[in-house]
């Protein structure tokens, strides 16, 4: 009878490690691959080690529990594999709760719709962007741009067509940054690109390569009008350098929509800049056009 209970106890323990392993697969399948998930694989590995060491437990004692005393170390293993049932589970939740946040994080940092970063964000990392151009003598620069005539996509083509340009535009404009660049939106059909060690003169080249990329994109695949044409759009945007050290993340971007406004007066399709500096305010002319 003793034998029985003891045998029970440390088989019980074995399926009770089993499901510790199930869990630690959880768990494995909701990190990222790295050192966490490289540390929960070998937990796995011990597990399977504790298993094996139990079926030898009972393999090699089979039958020979006499006493009560018999029964404590088949009740440690048993107590041991619940224990580690239990750390694992509630490591397991730990990692679904931090998941869930970080989620939700990420829900307050992004716009709904394209998947960029908002604009309470971006106001943010630009206040830290600037405070660190001027501590460091970094450069920096912005890019505000806006779609031209967009009123006449949603008009023609439906509200729906234009919330998924305004998704390809953004991933168009993605693919021409650095990882260290930030891409927001502003407002409405407005976007903001942060760009750090980035000065006037970079800056007119990016603004330039971003507008050519969106003026010879076809966006949304299916909408051809009757003469089979794909829809297009442009861009028009306004730049703004830092390199004043009193300036502030309102001033830098009042600077860029002065610009915007600009080349929104000028015809459309094309870059202007307005480099920030202490003698002189206002544009100083690193426009590109539209040819
Ligand atoms: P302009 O060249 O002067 O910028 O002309 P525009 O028609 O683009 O400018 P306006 O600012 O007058 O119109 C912007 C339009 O963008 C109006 C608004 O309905 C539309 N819009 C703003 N946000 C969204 C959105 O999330 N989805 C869609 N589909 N349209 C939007
Ligand atoms: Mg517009
Ligand atoms: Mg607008």
């Amino acid at each position: 009878m003793l034998s029985v209970v003891s045998n029970s106890l440390v088989l019980i323990g074995c399926f009770i490690l089993l499901a510790s392993l199930a869990v630690v697969r959880r768990i494995t399948r909701q990190l990222p691959e790295g050192r966490s998930c490289k540390s929960w694989c070998a937990m796995s590995a011990l597990i399977v080690l504790f298993v094996v060491g139990y079926l030898g437990y009972i393999a090699t004692f089979w039958g020979q529990h006499a006493a009560i005393v018999d029964l404590i170390v088949p009740g440690i293993f048993f107590f041991g594999a619940c224990f580690v049932w239990f750390s694992t589970y509630i490591a397991l939740q730990t990692t679904l709760d931090v998941m869930r946040i970080s989620d939700l994080e990420l829900e307050t940092l992004t716009d709904p719709l394209t998947g960029v970063y908002n604009r309470r964000f971006m106001e943010q990392r630009l206040a830290e962007e600037i405070s660190k151009a001027r501590r460091y003598c970094f450069q920096l620069s912005i890019l505000l741009f806006d779609l031209d005539h967009f009123k006449r996509i949603n008009d023609e083509h439906g509200h729906q067509a234009g919330d998924q340009m305004l998704i390809e535009i953004c991933e168009l404009v993605k693919d021409q940054l650095r990882d260290s660049d930030l891409l927001a939106r502003y407002g409405g059909e407005e976007f903001l690109v942060i760009a750090p060690n980035t000065g006037p003169s970079e800056a007119s080249l990016l603004a330039e390569r971003l507008r050519t990329r969106v003026e010879l994109n076809v966006f949304l695949k299916g909408h051809e009008d009757s003469r089979g044409n794909g829809l297009r759009t442009t861009i028009s945007i306004g730049m703004a350098s830092f390199d004043d050290d009193n300036a502030d993340a309102e001033t830098l971007i009042g600077k860029a929509d002065r610009s915007l406004y600009q080349a929104k007066e000028e015809g459309r399709n094309r870059a202007i800049g307005c480099h920030d500096t202490q003698t002189s305010a206002g544009i100083t002319g690193i426009a590109t056009q539209a040819s």
